[in-house]
Order: structure tokens, then sequence, then C-alpha cells
């Protein structure tokens, strides 16, 4: 079983959609709505800052990271139940993997700030691909890491960049609502399921 992290895991909404916010101010001198801020979360951070400007995306990057990494331990939050899934799910010897575009020194800040690091056999950060999200590459090559085979995995995310990745590796796919995208954004890409809250996630991966 294959989750993503941010949006999925750990609610890192606020902390994420503030720090866009913060330098496309800082270095555009725009004024973003929500939507636009986080339409892009999911894949590489560097992608989403060119799909901002390409021209400034470098300092985007710069101003983005310096203030995300001094407000982590501030915004970020875990979802109520998601530890206590993921140990019934262990617990029931379920393989367990992260899939994430994240760069690893920043997923550790958040192991850091929140302990659910232990739960999973392996963990997969942009490093460990050369292609990314929504790719099938870096679901691949989690489950290569768990000798696991597509048709017996699920990928979980809130994002339609993981569903799209989910997919194309011949995964079972759920979105989750309460990330950065919404059920009709989710729904438009076909996955086997969408959730809203994390009974109804737990009802299908316990079942499984
Ligand atoms: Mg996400």
């Amino acid at each position: 079983m294959l989750f993503d992290f941010d949006g999925t895991v750990v609610d890192t909404v606020e902390l994420i959609r503030e720090s866009h916010r913060h330098a496309t101010r800082e270095v555009l001198g725009v004024d973003f709505d929500d939507a636009r801020l986080v339409s892009n979360v999911g894949i590489p951070l560097m992608d989403q800052m060119v799909a901002f400007s390409p021209r400034h995306a470098q300092e985007l990057l710069q101003v983005y990271r310096e203030w995300n990494h001094r407000h982590t331990a501030e915004l970020i939050r875990e979802y109520p139940g998601m530890s206590a899934l993921l140990a019934e799910l262990r617990e029931a010897g379920r393989p367990l993997g992260i899939v994430t575009s994240k760069a690893r020194h920043v997923a550790d800040l958040a192991f850091a700030v929140l302990p659910v690091r232990d739960y999973f056999d392996v963990i997969v950060t942009t490093e460990d691909t050369d292609r990314h999200k929504p790719a099938p590459d870096p679901v691949l090559y989690a489950l290569s890491k768990l000798n696991a085979r597509p048709e017996d995995a699920v990928m979980v995310g809130d994002a339609p960049f993981d569903l799209e990745a989910g997919a194309a590796a011949g995964c079972a796919t759920i979105g989750v609502t309460w990330g950065f995208f919404d059920a009709d954004t989710l729904s438009a890409l076909n996955p086997d399921a969408v959730v809203d809250d994390m009974s109804g996630l737990a009802d299908l991966l316990l079942a499984q």
C-alpha cells in the first residue's frame, strides 16, 4: 500500500500554501488566489516554481525553502486517525510505502516533527528516480523495493498526479479529499475510489 505524503499522510496544506504565497509575493510581487498557489502541489518543487515563472524559478525556490523550513515545526499537522490506521495496517502485515516528490532532506524535516516514519517499509523521494509523478517511475520503484506487483498494490493520494502515477504503474488508486484537491478534480481521473474521511479509507484498506 503506497501513500503520497503531503496532503495525504501529513497535513502540510497550510504550510505549503503559505510558503508559496510568501515566495510569489516576495519575488514576483503578485497575490495569487489559494487555488492557483497550490495547483501544482505534488510534482517536484522546482517544476512548480517554473509554472509560476520560468525566469524567477530559482529565486522562488530559494525564498520558498527558507520560509518553509522556518515554519515547518509550527504549521505541519497530523491528520486525525492516520497514525492509528497505519498502525493497524502494519499489524495486519501490509507492506507500506511513501511515494513523494519531496527531496529526502525535506521529508526528514517533516519526520522530525511528526513521528510517522517508522510505519513505512520504504520512502521514495525525488532523488530515487529520474522521472516523477505523474509518471509511473516512483511507484514502480517503491514496488520493486517491496517486492510487490502492481496488480496487488494500491496508490493512495490527494492529487491528480498521484492517481495518474498509480494507474500508469498498473495499481489500484484511491483519491482522498482532505488534502490539496477536491472530489471533482480527483473523480475526473477515474480512480477506483474517492474517500472523504479517514474511516472511509480505513474501510477500503483494511478490507484488502
Ligand atoms: Mg499530495
